[in-house]
């Protein structure tokens, strides 16, 4: 009988130095965030950023300012290693925007350090407006701590740390941290700028989306997980790619439900506190999000929330009602800190792990001229790679079982039959840090 291949979990991977640097997340720093988020009253993309409102710290504008100034904050820290812009655009009047608004993306770039791989870029974001019981009420309560000051309190968390720790690991390739407006409108801000990173031609591997990671302290919550949604039919694919994928059951294999396992081995390797629970679906029943904006355009998106929402704490006035004692509102006080600390560890892992890995293998391929039994596939040199692997998994299992080293070449042959398991081949560099696998297409 053949010998049995390695099993996966025997073989974790950790980089001290990314240890160290989720140790660096702070609790008190993202509770100090979240505050601050709340204070500016209401940031309904339709509230205030006149200057006046500004000056006076309400509204939109102001928390537009302040994050700009914070990302500015954490660049001076590290010798100026952060670029702050903005993505601003006037949006027209629809259905929630009475009138043209004028709507803005806030983002840090923590640049690759890579000349070849700089161009290679991960993300993580989090939607910075917020919304009351009415999305057209832009002047009362929208504290917005959960939804989503948790999600932009972790974009800025990781681009606090892992700015810090630019001076120390030089990831090849850029990291972007990014916080946008007009989600609670529709999707604006997000589907703007990934239409421009799609029109410049950006080479986003990765969008991790955080939005309500709050960990509502509430009956019902299960504060050890996380979970990761991710699109199974790509919303990008063509005709011919929905044929392929029907024709040879790849509809498990969409490039984010790979990041989403990704996010679940980083999990497992560097244990951030909180389990990533993989949920194989683009999302939660009736809602939807910003990594949607993303996958439309064609890129891995994925979307952290916490396990049990609690409808009382989001997108409610804030009120208490005397007669069933429920209080309303999504209130500071209901936010577990330390979770949202686990999550923008993962987070940060997950960023850090990408951007020190090599480029995900091009052009691979599986040979399937001739009928047999075992199975050849065929990929282009990745940059930044010392060697590969190649994972497999049963057809009806989760998340890869298998995995062989391939130290040498860019072609394996392996004594497993293509028909009963599904093949990724993935790019190591010589710390052994992994690219996110990339699954064969069939070459005829
Ligand atoms: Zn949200």
């Amino acid at each position: 009988m053949a010998q049995e291949p390695p099993r996966l979990a025997a073989d974790r991977h950790t980089d001290a130095r990314i240890a160290e640097v989720i140790r660096q997340v702070s609790a008190d720093h993202i509770r100090q965030t979240i505050e601050k988020l709340v204070s500016f009253q209401n940031r309904s993309t339709i509230s205030a950023q006149d200057e006046e409102s500004i000056k006076a710290g309400k509204g939109i504008g102001a928390a537009r300012e302040w994050i700009k100034a914070e990302f500015e904050r954490y660049s001076k820290e590290c010798g100026g290693c952060l670029e702050v812009k903005t993505d601003a655009f006037t949006e027209q009047a629809g259905e929630r925007i009475p009138k043209p608004t004028e709507i803005t993306n806030v983002y840090a770039v923590l640049r690759g350090f890579d000349p070849k791989q700089a161009d290679r870029i991960v993300l993580v974001t989090g939607h910075y407006d917020s919304r009351n019981s009415d999305p057209l009420n832009g002047t009362d309560p929208a504290p917005g701590a959960n939804d989503d000051g948790s999600g932009t309190a972790v974009s800025l968390e990781c681009a606090r740390v892992l700015s810090e720790a630019s001076s120390k690991i030089k990831f090849p390739a850029t990291i972007v941290f990014l916080t946008v407006a007009g989600e609670e409108q529709g999707l604006y801000g997000s589907k703007h700028f990934a239409q421009m990173a799609k029109q410049q031609g950006w080479k986003i591997e990765a969008v991790l989306n955080n939005d309500i990671v709050g960990g509502n302290l509430g009956p019902g919550q299960d504060a050890s997980v996380v979970r990761v949604f991710s699109e199974g039919l790509p919303a990008a694919a063509s005709e011919a790619e929905i044929r392929r994928i029907r024709m040879l059951g790849g509809e498990n294999d969409s490039s984010s439900r790979e990041l989403a396992r990704y996010i679940a081995d980083v999990g497992r390797s560097y244990g951030a506190g909180v389990k990533p629970l993989l949920i194989f679906r683009l999302d939660r029943f009736l809602r939807g999000g910003d990594q949607y904006a993303f996958n439309q355009q064609g890129f891995a998106a994925v979307r952290l929330t916490e396990f049990r929402e609690d409808y009382n704490h989001q997108h409610q006035n804030v009120r208490k009602d005397d007669a069933n004692g429920i209080e309303y509102g999504d209130l500071p006080q209901f936010i577990d800190f330390e979770y949202v600390a686990y999550v923008a560890r993962l987070n940060a892992a997950t960023l850090a792990s990408l951007a020190s890995a090599p480029a995900p293998p091009a052009g691979v391929k599986m040979l399937t001229r001739n009928l047999e039994n075992d199975t050849t596939l065929t990929w282009e040199p990745s940059a930044g790679a010392a060697a590969y692997e190649v994972v497999w998994r049963s057809t009806n299992a989760a998340d890869w079982e298998y995995a062989q080293t391939v130290s040498s070449g860019t072609r394996a042959t392996l004594k497993v039959s293509k028909d009963n398991v599904i093949f990724g081949v993935r790019a190591l560099d010589l710390a052994g840090h992994r690219s996110l696998p990339v699954v064969p297409e069939p070459e005829r």
